[in-house]
């Protein structure tokens, strides 16, 4: 294992029963406040942004990190957020939950036709977000490259979803 992956395992924490009983909630914040650990990844985030004209933040923890590396790699930052949230014109995107569906959301200007985008997150679980996003920005009529999480929770499956997708996650448990 990498001396960032066992730095990241070090700093995100088990909440059990959060939010409900019987969820393992990855609680990102003790990685955040540590400088060493939150630059690291920010600096392996911005690493994969070569020629990549937008990050894309999930929210809200996605905005966390997506905004600062879009910053280091010079690009823009874009947020797509749930429903309700954003002021100006939005494309949306509904997607399953366990129990029920949630709608994100981006500006429908957000992009130049062609742009190349690089969607951050904190965690990708069943993947369902994450597929609503890329789709979202695709109908934005940018460009998906990838799609890059801090740690991904395999035993979910969310990869499948976001088959043919350059997705990479900095820990995989
Ligand atoms: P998915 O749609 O099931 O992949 O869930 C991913 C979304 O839920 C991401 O936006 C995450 O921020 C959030 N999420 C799911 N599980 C966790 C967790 O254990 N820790 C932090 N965020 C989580």
């Amino acid at each position: 294992m990498s001396e960032l992956s066992e730095l990241i395992l070090r700093r995100i924490r088990d909440v059990p029963d959060y939010p409900r009983p019987g969820v393992v909630f990855k609680d990102i914040t003790p990685l955040l406040a540590d400088h060493t650990a939150f630059g690291a990844v920010v600096d392996e985030l911005a690493g994969l942004c070569e020629g990549i004209d937008k990050v894309v933040g999930i929210e809200a923890r996605g905005f966390i990190l997506a905004a600062p590396v879009a910053y280091r790699a010079g690009a823009g930052f874009v947020p797509v957020r749930k429903k309700g949230k954003l002021p100006a014109e939005t494309l949306q995107r509904s997607y399953d939950l366990e129990y029920g569906s949630a709608i994100v959301e981006v500006h429908r200007d957000a992009f130049e036709p062609g742009e190349r985008v690089l969607i951050v997150d904190d965690v990708l679980a069943t993947g369902g977000t994450a597929r609503a996003t890329v789709d979202l920005v695709r109908e934005a009529g940018a460009e998906v490259v990838g799609a890059a999480v801090l740690m991904e929770l395999a035993f979910l499956a969310g990869r499948d979803r976001l088959a043919g997708l350059d997705l990479r996650s900095l820990v995989i448990v």
